[in-house]
């Protein structure tokens, strides 16, 4: 029998639809109050918003006759035709959120116009009205929603923890505090008042105060046509995409196109990790779609490759510029032959069962190590990456013990340069190595770090300066997940309030910078992964390796003698935790063939 769903029943299945957890309440809560032209927005949340929500608006507020009418289905004063559906300036349009929200909490709305001598304060359960009294308060508007998904015992289950649920939310806010920041923004979690933004309108501001991590090098301006906004420089790039917000038309969005458009601005140029980036994006209403998710968070352009193209020159505009390096150079080596070097070397990998040593012997045996007029060498970081990615080195568990090779004798090699800041050039009887310093240092630390997290290292050297570390609301607010893996893998680090950790000790065979660097990036990682189990821990451990090896620190001979000593001793220091080599070879056979020797 088909029946017509009990309405209270419909509200309940529709509510599941945009409210999926509680930050997606606040999410609609905050945009209402941004709708309504306020000036200052307070959110308060207990128990990650499980138990506890509240916004409150200093905006239009809403009069006395028209506060249940805001509950119905569908109800909603931002539009009233089709034809406005294309040009929609508010971020709500659909007339769902509160009666989606209220259907599943206890809400009480308390809200008064400026105009109106009283207000009215309504309370609803389950989406019922259960009263609506006049009152006094404050001009605007503040929603109260208690016990998120009382009535759906499914829905709740869903629920994260209280502290992630609540990273969400803060990490929400922060978005919001920066793409309005002439909004003054409060947020309150379990009675703490985490941050508060002064609303001048300087989104600046706004990055450097809640996301310390983003602009700690500062951010170079962007500015041209419909863009605007801030990006990192090539070198500090994040673990994650955290430090990437991007705002069309003032609503936050993900967008695959926009992410693409940001990388090729910088045009090749990106070691490793996400560039952070703020990016103001204007649109025309009527050339995106943003209808196509419940939750608006995705963003389709109708105009894919004028957009693309329009972020990635103002990007590169400010990136070019800025770091002085001419184009000319990235273009030339972009074209570099990696294509035919892929191919050759996974051939070889694939259809041989090779050894690390026959690997490597292998290696130079492939045109690309031979300098000629149509290859060239790789020539920086960045290409060397993209060439090796897909070349994975056989990893030690995959070596049958009746194959295993010979071990390399780094004792008998013999130091004969260092060149470009990054590559140290060593020789044995007849063959030449080129090491990647980051690459060595990446494994060193990844090993060590994996020792010492596995026997509970705790042998912190003490520093002649205690340094702090500060990181953003969100990341901080999981620091019970990350804290207690540092201090295991060697740190003295402690809470400081405040989004900060001192530092007073840090792993032995680090210096200040290289600590710092890991345990900036292992926070980020580690708030973004959530849970620590074994796998876990190994990758973000593999991942902030990354961030503590500092592109182009220049060694000493001593320190170059350290670091092949300590790459030796490595279990496998043939490549980086990633993949890549941490060395090449050159014979003099093929240096010979290249002078047409032979
Ligand atoms: P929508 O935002 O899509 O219009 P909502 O269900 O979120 O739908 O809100 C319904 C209506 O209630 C809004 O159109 C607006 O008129 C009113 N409203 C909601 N929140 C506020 C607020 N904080 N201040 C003033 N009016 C509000
Ligand atoms: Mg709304």
């Amino acid at each position: 029998m088909i029946k017509v769903l009990d309405s209270f029943v419909a509200d309940k299945i529709a509510a599941g639809e945009v409210i999926e957890r509680p930050v997606s309440a606040v999410k609609e809560l905050v945009e209402n109050s941004i709708d309504a032209g306020a000036a200052s927005i307070i959110v308060e949340i207990r128990n990650g918003g499980k138990s506890y929500i509240r916004v409150t608006d200093d905006g239009c507020g809403i009069s006395f006759d028209e506060a249940e009418t805001a509950f119905l289905r569908h109800a909603t004063s931002k539009i009233s035709s089709i034809a406005d559906l294309d040009n929609i300036v508010s971020l709500g349009f659909r007339g769902e959120a509160l009666a989606s929200i209220s259907a599943v909490s206890r809400l009480t709305m308390v809200t008064r116009r400026a105009e109106d001598m009283s207000g009215v304060k309504l309370v609803l359960h389950g989406g019922r009205v259960v009263s609506k009294d006049r009152t006094g308060c404050n001009t605007g508007t503040t929603v109260i929603v208690e016990d998120l998904f009382y009535n759906t015992p499914a829905r709740r289950k869903f629920m994260k923890t209280d502290a992630r649920e609540a990273s969400s939310i803060i990490e929400l806010i922060q978005q919001y505090a920066v793409c309005y920041a002439g909004i003054r923004f409060m947020m309150i979690n379990n009675g703490m008042t985490l941050f508060t933004t002064n609303g001048d309108g300087d989104p600046y501001n706004v990055v450097r105060m809640l996301y310390p991590n983003i602009a700690r090098n500062g951010l170079i301006p962007v500015e041209n046509g419909h863009i605007k906004g801030y990006v990192a420089d090539p070198g500090s790039t994040m673990n994650t995409r955290k430090g990437q917000l991007f705002f069309v038309n003032g609503r936050l969005v993900s967008s695959a196109l926009i992410e693409k458009g940001l990388e090729e601005g910088y045009q090749g140029r990106i070691f490793s990790g996400f560039p952070a980036a703020v990016l103001f994006i204007e649109a025309e209403p009527c050339d995106i779609d943003v209808n196509i998710h419940p939750g608006k968070q995705e963003i389709r352009f109708l105009k894919q490759d004028e957009v693309k193209k329009e972020i990635s020159d103002a990007v590169s505009y400010a990136v070019m510029t800025d770091a002085g390096i001419p184009k000319g150079f990235v273009k030339n080596i972009e074209k570099a032959p990696e294509k035919q070097l892929n191919v050759d070397v996974q051939q070889k990998d694939e259809t041989e069962q090779t050894s690390i040593r026959d690997f490597l012997k292998n290696l130079d045996r492939h045109e690309p190590y031979v300098p000629s007029e149509s290859v060239e060498m790789p020539a920086t970081a960045e290409e060397k990456e993209e060439i090796y990615t897909p070349v994975s080195m056989p990893a030690q568990a995959e070596i049958q013990p009746a194959q295993k090779p010979a071990p390399f004798e780094f004792s008998d090699l013999v130091f004969k340069g260092y060149v470009f800041n990054t590559y140290i050039i060593m020789q044995d009887s007849d063959e030449l190595y080129i090491f990647d310093q980051h690459a060595a240092h990446e494994r060193i630390f990844y090993e060590k770090f994996m020792r010492g997290y596995n026997n509970s290292a705790h042998s912190p050297q003490p520093v002649l300066t205690a340094f702090t570390i500060s990181v953003s609301n969100d990341v901080y607010s999981m620091s019970g997940e990350w804290l207690g893996d540092l201090i295991r893998m060697g740190y003295d680090i402690e809470d400081f309030g405040d989004c900060t950790f001192i530092v007073r000790g840090i792993p032995p065979y680090m210096t200040v910078d290289e600590a710092e660097g890991f345990a900036r990036g292992y926070a980020e990682a580690a708030g973004e992964a959530g849970g620590s189990n074994k796998v876990v821990i190994d990758k973000l451990i593999m991942k902030s390796c990354k961030s503590a090896v500092k592109a182009h620190d220049v060694l000493s001979e001593q320190e170059i003698n350290d670091l092949m000593s300590e790459l030796a001793d490595c279990d496998n220091p043939y490549s980086c935790p990633h993949g890549r080599p941490t060395f090449i070879r050159i014979s003099s056979y093929d240096i010979e063939r290249s002078f047409r020797r032979k």
